[in-house]
């Protein structure tokens, strides 16, 4: 497919039909096969397998396949893999790109998973080490005659820090080295990373890009040859996303900018709301003029700051017991990026195992809550909050 109309229209059409060897229903339907058919005989082998080319399930499906078009042009890359994860996308990105004897460089405040497959993987050989990648200079600095991936997160948990990813694709490609972005809490509607340079974007389809918090499975996209080269690899660990999730994404990726937009909207909202609200000590998001990096976002994204903000309260436990339990709407929830406003509390998830006198340096203190923001009439979000917050006044 030419690929010159707008996004409006190309979100509704790409990966919508399997080309050439089926006949085209309105919707692509779910594949639930283990396999394909081979010809009658020996010779029809090679017409069915190599030409079609679909044969086994863990190989090529067409609902993921149709989910791989459609996520390469949101995110503008040739190619995609799509995973069962978002961990198993990062996993085979990384021991795709990296060999025994090479060097990761990645920003210190990552998903928690990230960070310990980062570990797991120095055991085969591949070294890493974390620096505050919002230090452009720590991160020059850290780079090593052995680097071979740079990694960050677009905007990281839980205060929402927004990393120059055109500054460091500036240094990783200085340093021969691929640049992987983790554009999961942003969305291509937010950033295209690669249009800033970035070899790789990975997303966890499982958050805003699925929205619908009914599945898990994850993606990268990059050039066609870094993408087969780990479609090899991914058919080999087997960490391929199922046909009925992939069709229930690519199902939800048709909505996704009218999701995002809605959502960035309501999370800029509630951001101003909660920073005018006395009894809120500090808000971390990214559209506030008082967020460390709002510039750098502002040069960056091309809608909005993200759906994700966290914010502070007094550190009572049990008054946030309290809150919560006034809040009708936003209910706590171990995932993000659904369409419901759901809750989170660094200390007790993302961020239990680390000590307390370091999760304050990182702004992480007792009363830090995050949201993610969903698609609620904003103006009963907003109230919901402003009532719920009231167990705080004297
Ligand atoms: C959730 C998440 C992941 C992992 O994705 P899964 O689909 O849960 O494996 C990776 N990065 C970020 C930023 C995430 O939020």
């Amino acid at each position: 497919m030419e690929r010159n109309m707008n996004r409006g229209t190309e979100i509704i059409m790409q990966g919508a039909e399997v080309k050439g060897t089926l006949s085209t229903p309105e919707v692509l339907p779910i594949y639930l096969t283990t396999a394909f058919r081979g010809g009658a005989d020996l010779d029809e082998l090679n017409e069915y397998y190599a030409v079609k080319g679909y044969t086994y399930n863990r190989i090529r499906n067409p609902n993921r396949n149709a989910l791989t078009e459609l996520v390469s042009y949101l995110e503008g890359g040739e190619a995609s893999m799509i995973c069962s994860s978002g961990m198993g996308a990062i996993t085979t990105t990384l021991l795709s790109l990296a060999d025994a004897g090479d060097h990761i460089l990645a920003n210190s405040n990552l998903y928690g998973e990230t960070l310990e497959i980062l570990d797991v993987i120095k055991r085969y050989g591949i070294e890493s080490t974390c620096v505050d990648f919002t230090d452009i200079e720590a991160v020059r600095k850290a780079v090593q005659a052995n680097t071979k991936i740079v990694y960050t997160e677009v905007i990281s948990n839980p205060t929402m820090a927004v990393v120059d990813v055109e500054a460091v694709a500036r240094i990783a490609h200085d340093c021969g080295a691929k640049l992987v972005v983790d554009n999961t809490f942003t969305t291509s509607t937010v950033i295209k990373p690669i249009d800033f340079g970035a070899d790789v974007t990975i997303n966890s389809l499982t958050k805003f890009m699925n929205g619908h918090s009914d599945i898990v499975g994850g993606s990268a996209t990059a050039s066609k040859d870094i993408v087969d080269k780990a479609c090899k690899l991914q058919a080999l660990l087997g960490c391929t996303l199922d046909p009925f999730s992939s069709y229930l994404c690519e199902r939800s990726l048709r909505t996704l900018d009218l999701r995002m937009e809605r959502q960035l909207k309501n999370a800029e909202a509630l951001a101003k709301a909660l920073d005018e609200h006395p009894c809120v000590l500090k808000v971390n998001h990214p559209s506030l003029p008082t967020h460390p990096q709002h510039d750098i976002a502002k040069r960056l994204f091309a809608k909005g700051y993200g759906a994700m903000l966290s914010f502070e309260m007094p550190e009572d436990r049990e008054k946030i017991n309290a809150f919560m339990r006034r809040l009708h709407i936003a209910k706590y929830a171990m995932t993000l990026g659904g369409y419901a406003t759901t809750l989170s509390y660094p200390i007790l998830s993302s961020h239990a195992s680390v000590p307390r006198d370091i999760r304050l340096k990182m702004g992480i203190t007792d009363g830090l809550m995050r949201v993610s923001v969903g698609l609620e009439d904003v103006q009963d979000l907003i109230a919901d909050f402003t009532q719920a917050l009231s167990v705080f006044e004297k």
